[in-house]
């Protein structure tokens, strides 16, 4: 490599688009669930990327399988198919109550695809007037314009001029406001079966059931953006496999190219047939690179053995958190589900869930926030128990340090 320029967190501000407000340290390198920056401070990563690196930093059978998939085809767009992406995609349908499947690159492309598809699907099967999406106050189904408008956090989508249409909004978990707002004119229902973004939220078993009742009375699809609670991150292969509901079309993409871009949209048969040559596309969906990425971690984690191993470890933390907070008195409840687990802040922390990401930088352990009141915890789904022990070690640190401050 040629002399590398000294590069620093303040370049951040020079020359990034200020969307972000990142860390003050740089991380240069992972291994495992553990991350190193340019000083060589260590820090155990309980974030995973935000739900991302469910099998850590640089596992070795997805730098073997990017390293040989790099050196044999890259890409070759849409008017060639290629061998990984079939082969992903028959694992998937394989695996789920899909018979299709059509890859792009990021959560939000997923869920417009998915929206895109159910505004086609309901106009061919049921015309023009049948158009209304349903939503939930605090989902989050992405940023492009019609994913932030699907979203139920309005400070999202504000700002950038008239909003997609015909997109309403109740309650998470409110059976009643649902039954009141269904309709033959509603295309889909589109939630999260745990909302991560909005505060590490659980669906309601019956209310997941009477969603699937009144999407089937009113031929509405049913839309599930597993984007965060995919890929085994809650303990099965996908969140509705124990929420005893399955979806019409379920999007998934943060862990399921185990760190590398992937996104995926899976249907039924009818619905996919809307998409016909020229009605939806993207240039690198489904590219031999990331689809060999991809198939490797779906190997690795629709396991039995990783998948109870993502419960065992939900049991670790809800354990720690809750001798932590025998001390501390800092969490009012522990929610969430696998290794997607909230602790939320007693009102006498209320907004101060940052202080607690910060202090735990500090103290070199990485968690995240779920909007202002909760402790987010998402870690690699092979997290070691040493790696474990570390990491709540250093966050007990980094309690103790909010706490006392
Ligand atoms: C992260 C996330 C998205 C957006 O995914 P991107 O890859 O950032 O576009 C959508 N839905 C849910 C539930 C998410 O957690």
């Amino acid at each position: 490599m040629t002399e590398q320029m000294q590069v620093t967190r303040s370049w951040f501000d020079e020359v990034i688009v200020p969307t972000y407000a990142p860390a003050a340290f740089i991380p240069v390198r992972g291994l495992a669930s553990r991350l190193w920056d340019q000083q060589d401070r260590e820090y155990i990563d309980l974030a995973g990327g935000i739900a991302v690196n469910a099998l850590g930093h640089c596992h070795p059978a997805l730098v073997k399988t990017l390293t040989e998939q790099g050196q044999r085809l890259w890409h070759v767009s849409n008017w060639m198919t290629n061998e990984p992406t079939l082969r992903l995609a028959r694992k998937m349908v394989d695996a789920t109550f899909a018979d299709r499947a059509f890859f792009c690159n990021s959560g939000a492309e997923a869920n417009e695809a998915a929206f895109k598809l159910a505004r086609r699907y309901a106009k061919e099967k049921f015309g023009e007037q049948k158009s209304q999406i349903i939503a939930f106050l605090q989902g989050f189904h992405g940023r492009t314009f019609f994913t932030v408008s699907v979203g139920g956090q309005s400070h999202y989508s504000d700002g950038f001029g008239p909003r997609p249409g015909a997109i309403q909004h109740i309650p998470y978990n409110d059976i009643a406001a649902l039954k009141e707002l269904i309709s033959d004119s509603t295309c889909a229902v589109v939630m999260e079966p745990l909302q991560g973004e909005g505060g590490v939220l659980p669906a309601d078993k019956e209310f997941a059931k009477v969603v699937r009742e009144l999407c089937d009375q009113h031929n509405a699809l049913l839309i599930f953006d597993e984007v965060q609670t995919g890929m085994g991150r809650t303990g099965s292969l996908f969140a509705y496999m124990q929420l005893g509901v399955e979806p019409d079309i379920l999007t998934t993409a943060k862990a399921l190219g185990g760190g590398f871009p992937i996104a995926a949209m899976l249907t039924r048969e009818a619905v996919a047939q809307v998409f016909q040559p020229g009605v939806h596309g993207t240039t690198f969906g489904g590219n031999p690179l990331a689809c060999a990425v991809a198939e490797t971690a779906f190997d690795l984690i629709n396991d039995p053995a990783m998948l109870a191993g993502v419960k065992e470890r939900e049991g670790w933390f809800r354990a720690e958190l809750e001798k932590i907070n025998a001390e501390y008195h800092c969490f009012s409840e522990v929610r969430g589900q696998g290794l997607l687990l909230g602790a939320v802040l007693t009102d006498a922390y209320a907004g101060k869930a940052k202080a607690f990401v910060d202090a735990g930088i500090e103290q070199g352990v990485l968690v995240l926030v779920a909007g202002p009141n909760v402790v987010r915890f998402a870690p690699a789904l092979n997290l070691t128990a040493e790696e474990f022990a570390e990491g709540m070690c250093r966050f007990t640190l980094a309690v103790a340090q909010v706490v006392n401050a």
